[in-house]
């Protein structure tokens, strides 16, 4: 068998042991004589496997108890509406902070909603900068202040979240789990699972629950986040497989020593590869500027679109995978998140080195 060294933005790697472990139980789970897919999302097995998660994600995140953990689906962009449908409201000012196309697109379905404020942005330098926490300006009224606190696509992540005024509401999506923070400063946390949780198919929401009380009474069941909130996220048919891979891909977070003993990791895997741009005497151009810098999405132009090219299709033969940018940035990006190994970023930091030396 032949593991690829995959820097994919999402869906990502997930660990090996993850992977192994839902191959064993796929055709019998603990001796139901079923694939998990094949239970009843009532039934007491799957309820273990749904509770377990929900109860894993506390204890490895720390949520206190006035934080409920929920389970949606839509992926992180049906959050984009739901965000503005519950909390919205009462001709109040939906405000964001622009660090990149996820915060866009947030922000455009939230102008649908209802009024909006651009808090602060770094779109004029094409998003290589998280804006600094003093820049930030409320508008008047704020429902909340919303931010994404790692862009995938730009390579960028906060360091100190800010302390606004407001009910703070974070996009995850790509650095959830990937770091120690305090769930206390957030009104609300949403991820798609499929960067640092698991497989596509379910999204991850960790709400105060006081919000909930604020939600307008005539919203569509399936956008209220009530109905998840008071049913457990069982209302109707939760993704019930992709919530089993997120309780295995918590149990092997547990198992690695918590998230405290993950980010030392991503530091260290970060490091290697941020060192490779450093000390290329230019070749290799960080997108990023150095105070936000991502440790998850590491992105690099190269001196131009032949060499790059080249690079790709050289790492391509080598066995990396999924290091092409996006075209927002150009150049390439490796996303590193938990699951992607030490060893997959020293062989690319390794490769890094030495293919400069062919256009000596
Ligand atoms: C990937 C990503 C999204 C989009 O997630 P979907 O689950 O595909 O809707 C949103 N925000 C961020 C920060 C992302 O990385």
């Amino acid at each position: 068998m032949k593991r690829a060294y995959n820097f994919n933005a999402g869906p990502s790697a997930l660990p090996l042991a993850v992977l192994q472990r839902a191959q064993q139980e796929l055709l019998d789970f603990r001796g139901t004589g079923m694939s998990v897919m094949e239970l009843s999302h009532r039934s007491k097995e799957y309820d273990e496997v749904h509770n377990r998660a929900k109860q894993l994600l506390k204890e490895l995140m720390n949520i206190p108890d006035t934080h409920d953990v929920l389970f949606l689906q839509g992926g992180a962009s049906l959050q984009f509406s739901m965000v503005p449908m519950n909390f919205l409201t009462d001709g109040r000012v939906g405000n964001y902070v622009l660090t990149g196309a996820w915060s866009e697109k947030a922000l455009k379905e939230a102008k649908k909603v209802g009024e909006t404020h651009i808090a602060a942005s770094s779109k004029e330098e094409n998003y290589a900068y998280i804006p600094a926490n003093e820049s930030i300006q409320l508008s008047e009224e704020a429902a909340y202040l919303h931010i994404t606190s790692n862009n995938t696509i730009f390579g960028t992540q906060w360091n100190e979240f800010p302390d606004a005024d407001t009910d703070l509401i974070a996009d995850m999506s790509s650095d959830i789990l990937s770091r120690e923070i305090d769930v206390a400063k957030f009104a609300l946390i949403y991820a798609g699972a499929q960067k640092n949780l698991g497989p596509s198919g379910v999204t991850v929401a960790i709400i105060r629950t006081d919000l909930l009380e604020r939600i307008p009474e005539n919203l569509p069941t399936m956008l209220d986040y009530r109905t998840y909130s008071t049913s457990n996220s069982l209302y109707n048919t939760p993704p019930t497989f992709a919530i089993y891979m997120l309780s295995l891909v918590l149990e092997w977070v547990k198992e690695q020593g918590g998230v405290g003993v993950i980010e030392k990791r991503n530091q260290e895997k970060a490091g290697v590869i941020y060192a490779a741009i450093d000390e290329s005497d230019g070749f290799y151009a960080p997108h990023a500027k150095k105070d936000s810098r991502s440790l998850m999405n590491i992105t690099f132009t190269l001196p131009n679109e032949e060499v790059t090219k080249r690079f790709l299709a050289e790492a391509k033969e080598r066995g990396f995978v999924g290091l092409a940018g996006h075209r927002s940035v150009g150049g390439c990006r490796a996303s590193v998140y938990n699951a992607v190994p030490l060893e997959a970023c020293e062989a690319l930091a390794q490769f890094m080195k030495e293919f400069p030396k062919y256009f000596g």
